[in-house]
This record gives C-alpha cells, sequence and structure tokens, in this order.
C-alpha cells in the first residue's frame, strides 16, 4: 500500500496521542457537568481549572484571561463582534486585507450592521507596516486585528510594534495567533496584546477547541448568552474532554518547541536545497521571517490545483493555500493582497511541515514536485 506524505499541517496536524490518552477517561468515566454543585463534578472542575492555569503559564497570562472556545473561527468572531458593539464613541475596526476569512467575515458581518472596517494592504513581502497602520487610525478606532502569521505564506508580523501603534491611538489590539500558538513562543505580556485566538487543531490538540485570550479589565461584550460558564461570557457546558486534550499537547509542543522548530527548519531547508538541485525555477513567498515550516512556493506556467491533485495521485497531500479555500479555483486573496505576478499566482502551492515530518519525506516531495512541475 502506497504510505502517505501529509505536508499540510497548516489546515490541521495528527493529534498527539498523549493528548488522547488524556481526552478518553473525560468520555468514559469523568462525564459529570462542570457547573453542578455535586462531588462527581469536582474532578470536571479542577479538570477545567488546571487546564485554564496550564494555558495560562503556556502563554504568560493570567488563567482568568483565557476563555475556552470551540476554535479559531470563534474566537475571531467573538475578538471582532464583541469588541465592535462594545462601544458606542467607537465604532471603526482596522484588520488586514489578507486575514482568515473567520476574520475577514466577521469584519463584513459589523460592516453590514453599519460598522466602518478598513482593510490594510500588506508589503510584497506579506508584512503590515506600523507606517500604514499609523495612517489609518484615528480617536473613533475601537479595535486593530492582525494576525500573528499568515496561513498562506507564513510570513509573521510585527506585531508588538503594530499593538503599540493601536495603544498610542486607544485602540485595542486583536491577534489571531491561530498558525502559530504551539509553533513559535508566545507571550501576551511581550506582545502587549489585548485579545490572542487560537485552536487545538493546529497543535496536534483534537478538533472544535480553542480559546481566546482576553486581557483582564477588556471591554467586551460575551459570545454567546445562556449559562454561567466562561465568567458569563461564553455560555454553554464545557467541552472538558477537548480542553483536556488541548492543554495536554500545547504543554507538550510548548515544552518541545525549540527541538520541534529545529527539526521543522531542518525539513523546509532541505526541501528548498532539493528543489534548487532539482534546476526548477520557482519563488518562495512571505519573506524572509516566516513560520517554521510553512512553505508558500509559486512555479510561473505551472497550475497550483494540477500539482496539488497530481501530488495526491503519487500520496502526497499539500495544499494550493488556505484550506478553506480549496473548493475555490479563484486566485486566493492572499496572493491578490500581496500583489504576485498573475502567472506565478496560479502555480502557487502550500507545502506545511509539522514535527512528524521526515526527511524521507522531504525527498519524497521534492522528487514529486520537480516531476510534476516539468510536465507543464
Ligand atoms: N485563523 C487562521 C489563521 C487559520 O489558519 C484558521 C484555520 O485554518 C482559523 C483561523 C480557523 O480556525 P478553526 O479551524 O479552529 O476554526
Amino acid at each position: 500500500m502506497k504510505r502517505l506524505i501529509y505536508a499540510d499541517n497548516a489546515a490541521t496536524t495528527q493529534l498527539n496521542r498523549d493528548a488522547f490518552d488524556a481526552m478518553v477517561p473525560w468520555l468514559l468515566d469523568e462525564y459529570g457537568n462542570a457547573s453542578q454543585p455535586y462531588a462527581f463534578a469536582r474532578k470536571p472542575q479542577k479538570a477545567l481549572a488546571d487546564a485554564r492555569a496550564t494555558i495560562a503559564e503556556c502563554i504568560n497570562a493570567l488563567p482568568e484571561e483565557v476563555f475556552f472556545t470551540s476554535g479559531g473561527t470563534e474566537s475571531d468572531n467573538w475578538a471582532i463582534k464583541g469588541s465592535a458593539f462594545s462601544d458606542p464613541d467607537k465604532r471603526a475596526t482596522i484588520t488586514s486585507a489578507f486575514e482568515h476569512h473567520a476574520l475577514l467575515h466577521s469584519c463584513e458581518a459589523i460592516e453590514r450592521l453599519g460598522f466602518p472596517v478598513a482593510y490594510l494592504m500588506p508589503t510584497a513581502d506579506g508584512i503590515i507596516t506600523a507606517k500604514a497602520l499609523s495612517g489609518v487610525l484615528s480617536n473613533t478606532t475601537r479595535l486593530v486585528s492582525v494576525m500573528y502569521a499568515n496561513n498562506e505564506i507564513g510570513a509573521i508580523q510585527p506585531i508588538k510594534e503594530l499593538c503599540d501603534v493601536a495603544h498610542s491611538h486607544g485602540a485595542l489590539f486583536h491577534t489571531d495567533a491561530v498558525q502559530a500558538v504551539g509553533h513559535v513562543e508566545i507571550d501576551v505580556q511581550e506582545l502587549g496584546v489585548d485579545m490572542l485566538s487560537a485552536s487545538a487543531h493546529k497543535f496536534n490538540g483534537p478538533k472544535g477547541v480553542g480559546f481566546l485570550y482576553i486581557r483582564k479589565g477588556t471591554k467586551i461584550l460575551p459570545y454567546a448568552d445562556g449559562g454561567a460558564q466562561e465568567s458569563r461570557y461564553r455560555a454553554g457546558t464545557e467541552n472538558i474532554a477537548s480542553i483536556v486534550g488541548m492543554v495536554t499537547a500545547l504543554k507538550e509542543n510548548c515544552t518541545n518547541l525549540e527541538q520541534n522548530r529545529a527539526h521543522i527548519q531542518s525539513l523546509e531547508h532541505k526541501l528548498l536545497k532539493d528543489l534548487c538541485a532539482s534546476h526548477i525555477p520557482f519563488v518562495r513567498n512571505g519573506g524572509n521571517h516566516t513560520l517554521p515550516g510553512l512553505i508558500s512556493l509559486s512555479f510561473s506556467g505551472a497550475d497550483g490545483e494540477a500539482i496539488l491533485h497530481r501530488m495526491d495521485l503519487m500520496g502526497i497531500s499539500i495544499s494550493t493555500g488556505s484550506a478553506c479555500n480549496s473548493v475555490n479555483t479563484e486566485i486566493s486573496h492572499v496572493l491578490k493582497a500581496i500583489k504576485l505576478d498573475k502567472a506565478l499566482a496560479k502555480g502557487t502551492i502550500r507545502i506545511s511541515f509539522g514535527k512528524n515530518n521526515t526527511e524521507d519525506d522531504v525527498c519524497a516531495i521534492a522528487t514529486a514536485l520537480a516531476k510534476t512541475v516539468r510536465t507543464f
């Protein structure tokens, strides 16, 4: 049987075995509702408190600043809508044109309700500059939201600098760090952000769970009304098993952050070296400061979607861009935003390595890619 080579870790990652094992007891045995007052609810209550404390430790926050959600999409929706609606005197939001659709479509939703949104354009290297932000900030800006690292091209943004500029104009700052948490060090104090979104399935945790960091004292509306869970900010019975799985995965990834980063970066360097050796011309997008292992490559004259399908037939999973975009054959909004030449944009693929990839995977990918691209 053909071996599957998975190189689409920016779309989702394999669940850590330890995370899976940690989840099982909370599904089968300790299934009590953490909101109940009886003894059977004590263990889930403690698991929840421990999970909050561990996440807080991993991102240098306070436990009460961590709010569990159903993932990155919900965290982004909450940050955008919860802040836009929270101050009648400051109704404007600023974001970038190349955010994930979870963020962009949330912004479009508030625009339909009459709340103004400005979209900053990145540089050709995929960077949102402080200068661009300063040009549009005003005293009516409630929130600035710029992603920590772009999910299609991996470009890491100058978050601390952008955050300082936003704060100097009295605006809040949110970052969608879904691609970064568990892969690079995240310190919310150091960054200075008021809100930060994360999603477990991007760092070897389960799908359908994540968190939103909200700095203590930040004025934001609750996401879901109902029960008193999450300090009355996000109602709904807590998904203890998934939360425990998420925390186990995050802790494991954060403990091994440097080791994983070194391994993934060595795979990235090998791929680029092998491709250069094959003499196929390519452009790497995203500038010099990208997430480890997230590689956006453009081959002029090729068709990214055709490359994806041919690689798939060879048992290799890669992406053309954002996973949420895979049914859409149009040039992605990210490649449009960085104004990539059309011929290059059409021939763009995304390879994203994870800690479970090997050198053998890289050899197979480089060989298959060279073979495929030569056919165009
Ligand atoms: N934000 C970014 C940058 C992402 O890459 C993704 C997923 O691809 C999301 C948000 C959505 O996260 P989730 O799948 O947990 O809803």
